[in-house]
């Protein structure tokens, strides 16, 4: 007699092994798009409470349902009139990538009585698809007049997506891109601000990578949860 040994780790062994490879400084973002309340609660019962969704409706649906003292981050692409439903209770959203979103979500969150923090998303991969500022489009938006006029956004750093490739040179140097943006704006723009200085770079594929080259923010799904179905 011996017991069947299954391949599949559980959600909660999955977690533990990832935080033990993050240094302090960097917060794990379980990436909770498509799964089950189930998964997200067994996560949670392993002292998880950050997560990330990228559809509106699921993330409020979940939001609603599941523990308050859940930290929830909006990681995908948001569309202007969407904002307002997670306005109330969003603690980061990931993907600013036009000028006219702050706007939106300045607005919403003053008739919500609070500040949203955002990071900026810049376009670092090689793909055409992927959403972002470059460098000279930011520096506009954080020379704007509309920028300095808002009071109830903060942006506290940067955010991309490298190329889904093997080829880890290409990667690297993506996510050095990023940095050297951060730095550049850091520098520029937020020199005696200590609330920049978030890098939200890195994916099941790429966290290592990401994390070598600078990252604050990983932002990790399946390899926690397994294949999306
Ligand atoms: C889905 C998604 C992730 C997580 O991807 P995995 O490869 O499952 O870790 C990270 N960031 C964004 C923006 C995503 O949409």
């Amino acid at each position: 007699m011996f017991n069947i040994v299954t391949e599949m780790k559980s959600i909660s062994q999955n977690l533990l092994s990832i935080r033990e490879q993050l240094p302090a400084n960097v917060l794990l973002v379980a990436v909770s798009k498509t799964q089950l309340n189930s998964a997200i609660e067994e996560a949670y019962e392993t002292g998880q409470r950050v997560f990330g969704e990228n559809r509106i409706q699921e993330l409020v649906a979940k939001a609603e349902s599941l523990p308050s003292d859940i930290q929830w981050h909006m990681i995908g692409h948001l569309q202007s009139n969407k904002v307002k439903y997670i306005a109330p209770f969003v603690s980061l959203i990931h993907a600013i990538d036009k000028p006219k979103l702050l706007t939106e979500i300045n607005k919403e969150a003053a008739k919500n009585n609070r500040t949203i923090r955002v990071l900026l998303q810049f376009h670092i991969a090689e793909e055409e698809s992927k959403f972002g500022f470059n460098k000279k489009e930011a520096i506009e938006l954080l020379s704007s007049k509309e920028y300095e006029s808002y009071s109830n956004v903060e942006v506290i750093g940067v955010m991309g997506m490298a190329t889904f490739t093997d080829n880890e040179t290409q990667v690297r140097d993506e996510f050095r891109t990023l940095k050297d943006i951060f730095d550049g704006l850091k520098r520029d723009f937020f020199p005696k601000n200590s609330s920049f200085k978030e890098i939200s770079m890195g994916m099941s594929g790429d966290y290592k990578l990401a994390i070598t080259e600078g990252s604050t923010m990983v932002r990790i799904g399946s390899s926690i949860f397994g294949n999306r179905g």
